[in-house]
């Protein structure tokens, strides 16, 4: 049987990493990519392929388009073919938007937003070929709605789930779907980071700043496992999915429910 092929970028940490590894568990080959060292990148390479999958890792840098379209070239050259993208690779910086710095922005908007478009197009022709894919976008509760501090990444966000839409409406009766994942809080370093920033502001320990990060935003006060994200890109991708496009997949401890 022919092993489906999967490209996950942002996936040598956090989300991506669950993602990732959820998908090599499912039996899909997997193209890794994000910023890690080399010991790292070969301990998670080896770790996936002790799932019974190929497992390779390609550097994009992605805000490079050309490094983009560089990665999916890696991909189909090394696997024949790419039937899952998870548009996955983020970045946050909270400031308000008065004093937002501008590099920030670009790079937030071109990390989390136009990358997810660059792969896309690289990504859809070798899908249509087969006539089958899934387009995964981890966008977040802020593709939904806003929290201060957050412009660029809620800007990015809500263009995402746009993005995912538009893809899934032109593909509808293409066997390719598109869907959105919109996490809430989801114990990852990107969030681990922003826990130190507050405790350090308010002069008290990260878990108990944790605690407050989550419980105001969140009814249900505990963080998302990365792995329980994978496991719903699995769902995605499985042919019991496949009516199920242009969706935005909540997982959010009651975020949205307010
Ligand atoms: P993380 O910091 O743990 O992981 C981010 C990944 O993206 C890493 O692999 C990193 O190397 C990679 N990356 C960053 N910049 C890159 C670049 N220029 N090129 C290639 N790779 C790059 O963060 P995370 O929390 O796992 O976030 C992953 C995604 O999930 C992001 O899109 C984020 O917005 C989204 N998200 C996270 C949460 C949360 O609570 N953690 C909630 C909602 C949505």
């Amino acid at each position: 049987m022919i092993r489906r092929a999967a490209l996950v970028t942002g996936s040598t940490s956090g989300i991506g990493l669950g993602i990732a590894k959820a998908l090599a568990g499912a039996g899909y080959d997997i193209m890794l990519n994000g910023f890690a060292t080399a010991p790292q990148i070969q301990a998670l390479v080896s770790d996936l392929s002790s799932c019974g999958i190929r497992a390779e890792y390609n550097a994009a840098d992605m805000s490079k388009p050309a490094e983009i379209r560089s990665l999916v070239k890696a991909t189909t050259d090394t696997f024949e073919r790419i039937d899952v993208l998870v548009n996955n690779a983020g970045i946050q910086h909270v400031a308000r938007t008065d004093v937002f710095p501008e590099d920030k922005w670009d790079s937030i908007l071109a990390i989390n937003l136009s990358a997810a478009f660059h792969t896309t197009k690289a990504v859809l022709p070798h899908m249509e070929k087969e006539g089958w894919g899934r387009v995964i976008n981890v966008a977040s509760v802020h593709g939904r709605v806003a929290s201060e501090g957050k412009c660029a990444y809620v800007a990015a966000k809500h263009g995402l789930i746009g993005l995912t839409k538009v893809v899934a409406l032109e593909n509808a009766n293409a066997g390719i779907t598109a869907n959105a994942i919109c996490p809430g809080w989801v114990e990852t370093p990107l969030v681990l980071q922003q826990v130190a920033a507050r405790a350090a502001a308010a002069g008290i320990s990260e878990a108990e700043a944790a605690e407050r990060i989550v419980g105001e935003k969140q009814p249900m006060k505990r963080f998302t496992p990365p792995s329980s994200i994978g496991a719903l890109a699995v769902f995605l991708c499985s042919d019991a999915a496949g009516t199920i496009t242009g969706s935005e997949q909540l997982i959010d401890g009651g975020w949205l429910a307010q």
